[in-house]
């Protein structure tokens, strides 16, 4: 079923701004992107533009480990987990079985219903690991 959704030039020149980008980006950085592109964009039309897209699912959200808001148009449909190096940015999607079961599991042991969860790892990439000293 299509849902009436506003499909604004901002909200266009965001998604496609966002799909250039192979790992998660700020609100900011996407801004600059744009910016840099030429647009009169504003941030808050940015962060808006985002959020949106996010909630239509239509790209991935998740908080840095510093607290920041980052987004991502994933290739992946549905509900899946990410992989990030904190370093380069490079992020892998990832299903997660084993995630899956334990959260219904536990919620369901305490009695919660719909439930939602969020688990996205952060670390160091092999590139930008740096060389064992063996
Ligand atoms: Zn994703
Ligand atoms: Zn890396
Ligand atoms: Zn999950």
């Amino acid at each position: 079923m299509e849902q009436p959704r506003r499909n604004t030039w901002q909200r266009e020149a965001v998604r496609a701004a966002l799909a250039e980008k192979r790992g998660f980006v700020s609100a900011q950085d996407l801004h600059q992107v744009l910016r840099e592109g030429g647009s009169t964009i504003g941030l808050a039309t940015v962060y808006r533009a985002l959020a949106g897209l996010a909630e239509m699912g239509e790209a991935d959200s998740l908080q840095s480990p510093e607290g920041e808001n980052l987004f991502r148009s994933c290739a992946t449909q549905g509900h899946h987990h990410h992989l990030i190096c904190r370093s380069c940015g490079d992020t892998r999607e990832l299903s997660a079985n084993l995630v899956e079961e334990w959260t219904q599991r536990v919620a369901a042991e305490h009695g919660f219903s719909e439930i939602e969860h969020v688990v996205d790892i952060f670390g160091l990439c092999m590139n930008c690991r740096e060389p064992a000293s063996s």
